[in-house]
């Protein structure tokens, strides 16, 4: 207990800031020295500024995210996912305000956070355009698949194992943590269940709902440090935030373009009826709050989102790019390999094309791609040290390569090599 509470000498003085005892609301008597209440307010102040800037610097690009531009956003979106106009632009917005509210709180003015909901087809680009904004701004990002997520108290993840997780990705850094984007996949697959087949309860659906409402709303969670103590290691938990978080949350929406299309042609042919435009039948972007409710979303989940934007189908044109434009892209990716055991991989056009064909009919989008690429080039990526040795200087994956990857010509520095490449 200090002296101060304990005597009331009024000969203190702050070794701060030089005022006496009853100048002040508190003065906090230590073994020799002594701090006031308003001295104690301003080093706290400065530390928590250090602490924000310190969040604010803490990526590679030196973002700063209290003035965070829209169209950099997109820019850096551009340059990693094709397509997805729409989707780009809310999402820029949307995190650009996100950081802005957050690094300059309003005194009189409660600001909203915005999350967003991503709708569209799986392999089209939503895991893709959280991950690059996150990694752009330098913050924590963790992502989690809706269909391991149970309430608490049942057999598998409760919702607070993704704070956990961002925790992790921000090592241990809470901090830093409760700035974080989390993204959480597949979330379609909690809907509530159509019809009540089963008398069990509904545990992959309401529940987890109401479970996420929590932590997207905000609420204040005590973890078990034991996955992300890292920087804590004393801390047996972690009082965490998650009010400041930025929650993405994407999925098919299977079904849902049915929903709206009751909703647009509801009243049935007849007169008074209204005009329904065929070209934007099954369109999710004309989705409204009322659609996922129907869908089996309860209405207080839906309210957390106030972005809901929509990704496209790709077409055969924008698989093509994506298999050779993006800075990741996975052309770049096989050459970077094959070029480490200097072999010049090259993939012709007429290939690409009749690979993004193929893709098109798997209909997985983007990972289609991925998959054929993996099946063209697996059998030369395990000979390539061995077909090197035999002079094996490029390889050249033609159309008829694409369903017979033997089929690809082969460059080698002496004939007699190349009849041994042929072999494969
Ligand atoms: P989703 O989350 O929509 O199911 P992902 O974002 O996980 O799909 O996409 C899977 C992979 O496909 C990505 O890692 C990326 O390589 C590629 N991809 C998907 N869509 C795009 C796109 N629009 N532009 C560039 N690459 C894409």
């Amino acid at each position: 207990m200090s002296k101060e509470t304990t005597t009331n000498n009024t000969n203190y003085l702050c070794d701060f800031c030089g005022k006496k005892r009853d100048e002040v609301h508190k003065l906090i008597v230590g073994n020799g020295a002594s701090i006031c209440n308003e001295c104690i307010d301003l080093c706290s102040n400065i530390l928590a500024e250090e602490k924000s800037v310190s969040i604010k610097k803490a990526n590679k690009n030196q973002v700063d995210l209290t003035t965070l531009d829209p169209l950099t956003v997109k820019n850096i979106l551009d340059q990693h996912v094709i397509g997805q106009e729409d989707a780009k632009i809310s999402l820029s917005v949307a995190v650009a305000q996100h950081y802005k509210k957050l690094f300059n709180p309003s005194t009189d003015l409660k600001l909203d956070k915005t999350n967003v909901m991503l709708m569209g087809p799986t392999g089209s680009g939503k895991t893709l355009l959280a991950q690059t904004i996150a990694d752009y701004l330098g913050v924590p990002f963790a992502i989690c698949d809706a269909t391991t997520l149970t309430e608490a108290g049942y057999v598998g993840d409760d919702v607070e194992s993704i704070i956990t997780r961002l925790v992790t990705e921000a090592d241990g850094n809470v901090e830093l943590a409760e700035k974080g984007i989390v993204f959480i996949d597949e979330i379609d697959k909690v809907t509530k269940k159509q019809q009540n087949v089963s008398v069990t309860r509904d545990v992959s659906g309401e529940g987890v709902q109401q479970g996420l409402l929590k932590i997207i709303e905000g609420t204040k969670i005590r973890l078990s440090a034991a996955g992300a103590k890292r920087k804590n290691p004393q801390a047996d938990v972690l009082d965490i935030d998650t009010k400041n978080m930025l929650f993405i949350v994407g999925g098919a929406f299977i079904g849902l373009e049915k929903v709206i299309d009751d909703r647009l042609n509801k009243g049935g042919i007849g007169f008074g009826v209204d005009i329904v435009d065929e070209s934007k039948t099954g369109d999710l972007s004309l989705v409204e709050p009322e659609d996922l409710i129907k869908y089996g979303f309860i209405p207080e989940f839906i309210g957390r989102f106030g972005l809901i934007t929509d990704v496209k189908e790709l077409t055969e044109p924008q698989l093509v790019s994506i298999m050779k434009e993006p800075k990741n892209a996975l052309y770049k990716q096989y050459k970077y390999l094959f070029k480490i055991d200097n072999v010049d991989l090259e993939i012709t056009n007429d290939a690409m094309i009749y690979i993004a064909e193929k893709a098109k009919k798997l209909k997985t989008n983007a990972r289609g791609i991925k998959a054929i690429l993996e099946n063209i080039l697996l059998k030369w990526q395990f000979q390539s040290t061995s077909l090197v040795k035999d002079g094996l200087t490029g390889i050249t994956i033609n159309k008829e390569a694409v369903d017979n990857p033997e089929k690809a010509i082969t460059v080698y520095n002496t004939k007699k090599k190349e009849e041994n490449g042929k072999k494969l």
